[in-house]
């Protein structure tokens, strides 16, 4: 596993509580904890994910399940936390969006508590969302953003800077020691196949031979990174010194349009799905997105390794493997 030299040599086993662990990001995540040999709770209620994400780690003697729901205080005792328990994809998070801003503000005070209590480290999965729809291109982190209050992707944007809020003032007037990321597009094997979101909805489509649904006109663009890519930014910046909380925006700087997005998908799965504009570009969808990754690169040396065209195949592979009947789309919105 790439890097893992730096956070396996002499590192001391710690006990690490991951929220939203049985997700895409999450699942992830845990695998590399429980290979390097943390004591791993995974904390999640299933709403987004399902247990055969982490089905093959039930077994090991490292790693706990416990279904709960992060709105409701826990009580543990651990090193470390990373915060990942949230709706991630649009029709996840707009599917009950007062659900969605307690879970990101109540979550964030719940394991801020816990971290305040335990003097534990603590993580914080933010997002380019915080930008909104961005008038500074590419996004640096001192940029504050675009974004409508009262629109329907407000629950989750502004959840994520109110989250970022108590992060920073559990900082200040705690001494918390705090992680904060702001994650790009993020892809790869285990999204889920029916979130809606861009890439999963682009290779199942492709793989069915049905066609490519661009909303809008295509012209929008996203910077794609892949999921392994972003978990060595997550890993450097956690074990970073401590004058770093961040935020510190974790994405690959190269961006594509939607639809160029949906030209590679279809030529990797090597279909002959048409390219169709279903509907018009969504309420507040952001036109255009690409991080600035100059922090993460001088103060982690972290860069992305893996390119567009190499992690889809990856992930296409992934989508052929496994069986749709199994996976319950979790709300209608897809
Ligand atoms: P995901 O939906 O696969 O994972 C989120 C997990 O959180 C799921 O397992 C879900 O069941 C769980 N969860 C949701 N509400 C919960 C609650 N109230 N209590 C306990 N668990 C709850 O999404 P993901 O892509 O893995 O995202 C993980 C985190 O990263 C999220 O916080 C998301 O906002 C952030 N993020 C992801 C991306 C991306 O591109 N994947 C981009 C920006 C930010
Ligand atoms: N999109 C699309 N077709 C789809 C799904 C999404 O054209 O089937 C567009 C969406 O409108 C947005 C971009 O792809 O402009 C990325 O959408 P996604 O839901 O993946 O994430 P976002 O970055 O908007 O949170």
């Amino acid at each position: 596993m790439r890097f893992s030299f730096r956070y396996t040599l002499g590192h001391m086993v710690k006990r690490i509580l991951v929220t939203g662990g049985a997700g895409f990001l999450g699942s992830h995540l845990c695998d590399r904890l429980v290979s390097m040999g943390h004591d791993v709770v995974c904390l999640d209620n299933l709403f987004t994910s399902q247990k055969s994400n982490i089905e093959h780690l039930l077994g090991q003697k490292n790693f706990e399940f416990v279904r709960h729901d992060i709105t409701e205080p826990i009580m543990l005792e651990v090193d470390e936390i990373f915060n990942l328990a949230c709706p991630a994809a649009p029709g996840h998070y707009q599917y009950n969006p007062i659900k969605t801003m307690k879970t990101s503000v109540l979550g964030a005070i719940n394991v801020l508590g816990l971290a305040k209590r335990v003097r534990a480290k603590i993580f914080h999965a933010s997002t380019s969302e915080v930008y909104g729809d961005p008038d500074v291109h590419p996004q640096p982190e001192s940029y504050r953003g675009n974004v409508n209050p009262i629109g329907p992707r407000a629950c989750y944007d502004e959840g994520k800077r109110a989250a970022e809020t108590l992060f920073f003032d559990y900082h200040r007037q705690n001494k918390v020691n705090i992680r904060v990321v702001r994650i790009f597009n993020t892809y790869g094997p285990r999204m889920h196949p029916y979130d809606g979101r861009v890439v999963s909805n682009f290779i199942r489509q492709a793989l069915a031979g049905e066609p490519i649904t661009i909303y809008g006109a295509g012209t929008q663009t996203r910077s794609f990174c892949y999921v392994d890519d972003l978990l060595d930014g997550f890993l450097a910046l956690m074990n970073a010194p401590d004058d770093l909380p961040g935020p510190v925006n974790i994405g690959n700087p190269v961006e594509f349009t939607i639809r160029e997005l949906a030209e590679m998908t279809v030529e990797l799965c090597g279909g002959s799905s048409p390219i169709i504009n279903a509907k018009p570009l969504p309420a507040d969808d952001p036109l255009q997105r690409c991080p600035d990754i100059t922090l993460a690169q001088t103060r982690l040396g972290w860069a992305p390794r893996v390119q567009l065209r190499e992690g889809l195949a990856r992930t296409i592979a992934y989508f052929r493997s496994i069986d749709l009947a199994k996976f319950r789309a979790p709300t209608p919105n897809f």
